[in-house]
């Protein structure tokens, strides 16, 4: 079968032939009908040398996934070919405590994990081939009635991370509150439809793209503002001039870390999704009173059956543009152009 691979660092990924995956004991084969295309994936081709993961190339890319069982290892109980599933992509080792309660992105014994730190797409072949080995039968949650793969593999990560960031500010998203949303690209999108649907908090976006303003308007902004000169006044103007309980940061460079920290209130909380590797100094007198700041990675595997429930009711929904897999290099290069409005998902076998 054909796969996108990420042959070496700092270099553009190679449609290759390889061979298909057979699934062993406990393990399962997906027939991939979505692999979402993310910016992680652009910083994987440009950002890294070999050495500062725990990981590397070669390894097909796509840590995005959802499709349909294709075949079953011995030992694997409840799920049939055929059935329609999503791919919860960090894989811990399954056995500490961090991996019992689900949350295998922060998995205490990483040298028990099929690749430490990492996933399908990340260090192991991911959703970009039609075939997709999934090394144990957990990863797999069942899709609800209705949602297709393809609609659910961006909820897997551009929907489970910022689902993952804002569920642990809701107690500070009462109504009256106020979240800004800081780059309206497939993370962001979907950032702004999950405050709308578990918070009553006023939502602001701010992109610099004016696509990505009409995007985050039609997902349900409250207010979407260009990124520009006066950029802070509108945004504490929009909140009523008291500042953002709420900042999540989806790019993560030192400017949009400054001007998160410019429009936070006191007791908010300014959570750093995007990987643009800024930084931002904290000292007594540089950030407001009691800001907590934090980064997040991903979500855990319950979170995202919550992700796929709201989906399932329709409350949230993935604006995306389809390629086939002869195209992925191309969705790469549309994503990194800024030419993708809400994601960008790779079909290697259509429905
Ligand atoms: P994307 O390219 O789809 O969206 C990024 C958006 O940010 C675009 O709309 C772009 O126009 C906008 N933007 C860029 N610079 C800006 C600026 N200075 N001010 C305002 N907006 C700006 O990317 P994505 O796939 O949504 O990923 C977003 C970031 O999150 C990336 O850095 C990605 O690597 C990272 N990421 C992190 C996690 C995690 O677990 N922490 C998971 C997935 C992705
Ligand atoms: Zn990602
Ligand atoms: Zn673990």
């Amino acid at each position: 079968m054909k796969a996108l691979r990420l042959q070496q660092w700092k270099s553009d990924p190679v449609l290759v032939e390889v061979d298909e995956p057979v699934p062993g004991h406990g393990q399962v084969v997906v027939r991939v009908g979505g692999s979402g295309a993310c910016h992680s994936d652009l910083h994987l081709m440009r950002d890294f040398d070999a050495g500062q993961l725990p990981w590397g190339p070669p390894f097909t890319l796509g840590h995005e996934n959802a499709g349909w069982v294709h075949a079953v290892g011995a030992g694997v109980v409840g799920l049939e070919a055929g059935q329609p599933v999503a791919v919860y992509g960090s894989w811990g080792c399954g056995a500490c405590p961090r991996c019992r309660l689900g949350i295998e992105t922060y998995c205490e014994d990483p040298a028990g994990a099929p690749v430490p730190g990492g996933g399908g797409g990340l260090g192991l072949d991911g959703g970009m081939a039609e075939l997709m080995l999934v090394p144990d039968a957990r990863h797999l949650v069942p899709l609800p009635d209705g949602l297709e793969p393809v609609e659910a593999a961006p909820l897997t990560d551009a929907g489970l991370t910022p689902y993952h960031a804002v569920r642990r500010s809701w107690p500070k998203l009462y109504p009256g509150a106020t979240a800004v949303v800081i780059g309206v690209g497939g993370l962001g999108h979907l950032a702004v439809q999950i405050l709308k649907a578990t918070t009553a908090a006023q939502v602001i976006a701010v992109d610099t793209r004016v696509d990505a303003l009409a995007l985050a308007r039609q997902e349900g902004a409250d207010h979407a503002v260009q990124a520009g000169d006066r950029i802070t006044e509108e945004i504490r103007d929009a909140a009523g001039g008291h500042g953002a309980d709420l900042v999540l940061d989806c790019v993560g460079s030192t400017a949009t870390l400054a001007l998160g920290a410019a429009v936070a209130r006191p007791l908010g909380d300014l959570t750093i999704i995007g990987i643009a590797g800024g930084t931002l100094p904290v000292s007594f007198f540089s950030v407001p009173f009691e800001l907590s700041v934090q980064t997040t990675y991903w979500g855990s595997r319950p979170e995202l059956e919550e992700v796929l429930n709201l989906a399932g009711r329709g409350l949230v929904r993935a604006t995306t543009t389809t390629f086939p897999l002869e195209q992925a290099a191309e969705a790469y290069r549309r994503l990194e152009a800024g030419e993708i409005t809400g994601r960008a998902v790779v079909v290697p076998a259509p429905r």
